[in-house]
């Protein structure tokens, strides 16, 4: 029988969770639930919550605990009913604190069993966010820096078939996020700071946290990642 994973990958903002969480659910038949694009789902569907919560997260602001773990919860329970994933589900972004982890510990509908921890050099991390691209329509994640530091070596990620995003076939221009702008980039780096140690601590209690370094680009680390996932 196949297995049903219920991961979290955790991750400093431009780490690459998003890439690696999409494209892991993908191989592995998992739904990819992001609490950041199910917000800026709402943004976009300019939905009465969307219009309250933009400026936060257009700010790089967490927003309120309670919000995003109902969010994430009645996200999930539609997509178990839809029966679409048989390979279970990838969280990005949600658990972000230890009350958020707390909260989804004593829940009932979702469990996480194993927590992926992606790090990486923070000047690497810097220079790729501030080359972060993202379809306009559909907000999948591009790069168009062409990294090589400190022995590490990154090629660009861009849409397989130029002008055309790989996810939903958008021809609209990439976009680049509000966010992912440097004064904000900076303070989302801090507030991550802050905020993940406590967080990790708390995995590492539960005896679920694995650390996974990338120190290069998917070409490599995807299959080194999925490995990984299957050995749990
Ligand atoms: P992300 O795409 O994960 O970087 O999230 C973008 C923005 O959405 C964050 O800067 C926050 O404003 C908000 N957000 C996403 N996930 C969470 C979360 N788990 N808790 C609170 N706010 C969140």
């Amino acid at each position: 029988m196949s297995k049903f994973y219920r991961l979290l990958l955790v991750g400093a903002p431009g780490v690459g969770k998003g890439t690696y969480s999409v494209r892991a659910a993908t191989a592995l038949q998992c739904a990819a639930i992001s609490s950041g694009d199910l917000l800026r789902k709402e943004v976009t569907n300019k939905t009465e919550i969307g219009k309250k919560l933009q400026s936060m997260i257009e700010g790089g602001v967490l927003v309120p605990d309670e919000i995003i773990s109902g969010m994430v919860a009645s996200h999930l329970k539609e997509l178990k009913q839809s029966n679409q994933f048989p390979g279970g589900y990838i969280l990005d972004g949600y658990p972000r604190n230890v009350n958020q982890a707390k909260t989804l510990w004593d829940s009932k509908e979702i469990q996480v069993d194993h927590v992926i921890n992606l790090t990486q050099p923070r000047n690497v991390i810097v220079t790729k966010l501030s080359s972060r691209r993202c379809c306009a329509d559909c907000g999948f994640v591009y790069n168009c820096a062409k990294i090589n530091e400190g022995g590490i070596v990154m090629d660009p990620l861009m849409p397989k078939t130029e002008g055309v995003c790989d996810k939903c076939g958008s021809t609209k221009p990439l976009v680049t996020r509000k966010d992912d702008q440097l004064d904000v980039v900076e303070k989302r780096q801090s507030e991550y700071e802050a905020l993940a140690t406590p967080l990790l601590e708390f995995y590492e209690s539960k005896r679920i946290l694995h650390n996974f370094e990338v120190l290069g680009g998917t070409k490599v680390y995807l299959p080194k990642l999925l490995d990984l996932i299957k050995s749990l």
